[in-house]
């Protein structure tokens, strides 16, 4: 039986193991993808807004030339945490249940060859995050090849129409990537006038793309449906189609409640959020623990890698403290 198993090898869920290896425990991280699989998904030439020493975990600098890291020295940096602090993590395989038992847990494992195992722990931490679970549409042709909730690169778009939905600076930084490859960018946005969270530095060449019309902004819109050659969008008021070819649904994320609702975690239907204490992120489940953006209610973005590496110290101390 594990002492500990934290479940997911993002940013938080390596930093509870960090920080719960440096307070002599010895966790056992379980991951379904790779290590800092949503990082390694990021649109490949993105760069955090973050600066990097808001993004370190376990006690490790994160030196880039450069004021904001790039995805890449991301990847580099988070993978190098991990060896160097010698965690245990087992790629590749993912926690399909989680069932309590009188010691504690048994959870069931899928590997990625399809072979199932279980696992026991007396403590687990869910740090799952929130990429795998894009916020939908809900609208007639969501479920076409040509929509994707995530974007990479520009390059398979050029020459284009795309249509993006969504105002926020993943919205506005692949409007700009799409641009500079010859697509034709409509973005279809609720909002009436830009987002306030849109990176300081992004804003300015929003704005001149709008005005120089290189960018086709649609505020207070809302994306109807979606056909292979075309799309209906409401506007100002009435309902237009323009012609498409591929739709960038890039409207956030939301962390998957139903790992957390299945081993007993009661979920506030209102700000859809876990209960949990915030000062040793222990869930009202005896031994499970939550970390990173699955803390989150409705609102995910209000925890991130920023503000989430913290929570593997409040574990920590807690776990030790008994
Ligand atoms: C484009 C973009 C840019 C961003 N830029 C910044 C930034 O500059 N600064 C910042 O602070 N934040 C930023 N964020 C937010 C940040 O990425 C998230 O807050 C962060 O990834 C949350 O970390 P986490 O460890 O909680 O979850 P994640 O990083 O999502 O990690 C969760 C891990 O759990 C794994 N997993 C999920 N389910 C299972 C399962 N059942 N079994 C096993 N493993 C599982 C996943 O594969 C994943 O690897 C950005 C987000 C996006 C999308």
């Amino acid at each position: 039986m594990e002492q500990v198993i934290i479940i997911g090898a993002g940013p938080c869920g390596l930093s509870a193991a960090a920080e719960l290896k440096e307070a002599g425990l010895d966790p056992l991280v379980i991951e379904k993808g790779s290590i800092v699989h949503s990082i390694y998904r990021y649109p490949t030439y993105l760069t955090f807004h973050s600066t990097p020493e808001l993004l370190e975990i376990g006690g490790i600098p994160f030196v880039t030339p450069n004021e904001k890291p790039t995805r890449l020295e991301g990847l580099n940096y988070y993978r190098m945490v991990a060896e160097r602090k010698k965690l245990r993590i087992r790629t590749y395989e993912e926690v399909t249940a989680i069932h309590r038992t009188d010691q504690g847990f048994r959870l069931s494992l899928t590997d990625r060859l399809g072979r199932e195992s279980c696992c026991e722990a007396q403590h687990v931490v869910i740090a799952t995050g929130y990429f795998d679970h894009p916020n939908e549409l809900n609208i007639p042709g969501e479920e076409l090849a040509k929509v994707s909730h995530y974007y990479t690169e520009a390059h398979p778009y050029a020459g284009l129409k795309i249509v993006i939905v969504g105002g926020n600076n993943s919205a506005m930084d692949a409007a700009l990537e799409l641009v500079r490859v010859g697509a034709e960018v409509t973005i279809v946005y609720r909002g009436a006038e830009l987002s306030p969270y849109i990176k300081a530095w992004t804003r300015p060449v929003i704005e001149s793309m709008m005005e120089k019309k290189r960018i086709r902004m649609l505020f207070e819109s809302e994306l109807k449906e979606i056909r292979e050659d075309a799309v209906r969008i409401a506007v100002d008021g009435q309902e237009i189609w323009i012609d498409n070819d591929f739709v960038l649904a890039l409207t956030g994320f939301k962390p998957n409640r139903e790992p957390l609702v299945q081993a007993g975690v009661t979920v506030n239907e209102q700000t859809g959020a876990p209960l949990y204490d915030p000062e040793t992120m222990r869930t009202n489940v005896p031994g499970l623990y939550i970390a990173g953006v699955v803390a989150a209610g409705n609102r995910a973005n209000d925890i991130f890698i920023e503000t989430g590496r913290h929570h593997g110290r409040l574990i920590a101390r807690d776990l030790t403290s008994h």
